[in-house]
């Protein structure tokens, strides 16, 4: 699977894009990538619609299914190629986080969910037939702290009734199930505060309309995220996934891959706006020379480079630890930070690069510093990995 070696290449971008692992991978994520330009991504912001075409492409090809194990349909590959997949697809300056989410939430029911449960669902997630895209947690409430959140099922006979409100629940309208975080059991009848709580997997295609209300919210990037009002709902208990009340422990399992997933995704985004800078930053000339002659505009690209090479290394260290199943918590977190805010800095960087080019929809900088600004709140918010940081790494007293 290793190609090309950073010597190999002299071109900084190639070393990052085509280096050391999965090339085979990145060229096929590339091919198809190519078939769905910025113009395609600028008419559906501009529309809030769903990129359905490239979604099922990828799905044709295999890649939302590469965490699937062989025997449910999937290609089984380790964490890192499906990081290299989601980062391969920003870095053609397409947009991952339409399906990303199809790789991460199937863990919770590959790892915890019933055979029976499995052989139902995922060979046909693998295959694309079945969109398991969304993921119901956040609630307008509650917020970060998650064990406090409100939506309550109660066991009659044999179907939960579910009653609440999830919001920011991200490609809802686009998806036939959801990964539903649950109360089961009332929160003072609980031992421990992560206690009580279940997933669910709701079954969208028949649940809107019968009990589940989703309304899209207008948000400054394309998203396609939602509000999602439950009223008398009735999920199967066949659906519950693993055991009732442990439903926050299978939600934090799945959170390093998810982390990690992320983090490279970032990445892919911040090495498309920094080579889009840099050839803007060749190509422009004022003053007679190129702007990328000036200290001023190059040493931001320099510093950006940089940090996203620095999220690259923890991002490939935390997927190295999880593959082996080491202890990845730490790395993980880390690589979603550093990540989020390398990417974040080229952004910034390219957008003030292209000067008043930089806010031209046709260049795609505009649109993309926005998308970029999401991977320091969602799936989790910096400060929430800090305190993780400063509580479970360093041992200072717990923040919240
Ligand atoms: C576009 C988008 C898509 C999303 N998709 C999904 C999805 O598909 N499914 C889903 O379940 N959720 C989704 N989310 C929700 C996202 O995970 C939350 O927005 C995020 O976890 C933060 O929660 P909150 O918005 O309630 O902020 P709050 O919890 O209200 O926090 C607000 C601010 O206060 C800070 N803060 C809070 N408590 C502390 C503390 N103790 N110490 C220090 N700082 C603190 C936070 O870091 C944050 O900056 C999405 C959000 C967005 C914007």
């Amino acid at each position: 699977m290793t190609t090309a070696t950073p010597q190999e290449s002299d071109d900084p971008f190639m070393v990052s894009l085509e280096s050391q692992d999965y090339s085979e991978l990145r060229d096929a994520v590339r091919r198809i990538c190519r078939d769905y330009p910025g113009d395609y991504w600028r008419k559906l912001d501009n529309e809030s619609a769903y990129p359905t075409e490239f979604v099922r492409a990828l799905n044709e090809a295999g890649f939302l299914g590469a965490l699937i194990p062989e025997e449910y349909g999937g290609s089984g590959m380790p964490l890192r190629a499906a990081a290299v997949i989601l980062e391969e697809i920003n870095a053609s300056g397409c947009v991952a986080s339409a399906a990303h989410a199809q790789m991460y939430i199937m863990g919770t029911l590959l790892r915890h969910g019933s055979e029976e449960q499995k052989r139902r669902y995922l060979p046909d997630i693998a295959s694309g037939a079945l969109r398991l895209q969304a993921f119901g947690v956040t609630e307008p409430t509650s917020g970060s702290d998650t064990t406090q959140l409100k939506t309550r099922a109660v066991r009659k006979g044999d179907v939960y009734v579910v009653n609440g409100q999830k919001v920011w629940t991200s490609r809802a309208l686009h998806s036939d199930l959801m990964l539903l975080l649950v109360r089961t059991t009332p929160f003072e009848e609980c031992r421990k505060k992560t206690d009580g709580l279940s997933t669910l997997l709701v079954d969208l295609r028949t649940a809107k309309g019968n009990g589940i209300e989703i309304r899209p919210i207008a948000t400054m990037i394309n998203h396609n995220t939602t509000e999602v009002f439950i009223e008398n709902l009735e999920v199967p208990v066949a659906n519950l996934v693993g055991e009732e009340g442990k439903g926050f422990r299978y939600i934090l399992d799945g959170m390093n891959a998810e982390r990690i997933l992320v983090a490279q995704e970032c990445i892919g985004d911040g090495r498309w706006l920094l080579k889009k800078a840099v050839d803007y930053a060749n190509e422009r000339e004022v003053f007679g020379r190129a702007i990328g002659q000036n200290q001023g505009v190059q040493f931001p690209l320099a510093r950006a480079y940089m940090e996203l090479e620095a999220a690259d290394l923890m991002a490939r260290k935390a997927a190295a630890l999880f593959q082996s199943g080491r202890p990845c918590g730490a790395e993980a977190n880390m690589a979603k930070l550093l990540a989020s805010e390398a990417t974040w800095h080229a952004a910034d960087t390219a957008l003030q690069t292209h000067g008043g080019f930089g806010f031209a929809q046709e260049y795609d900088i505009e649109r993309k510093w926005r998308e970029v600004r999401i991977y320091q709140t969602a799936p989790i918010s910096t400060n929430l990995i800090l305190a993780y940081l400063g509580e479970h790494v360093l041992g200072l007293p717990r923040s919240y």
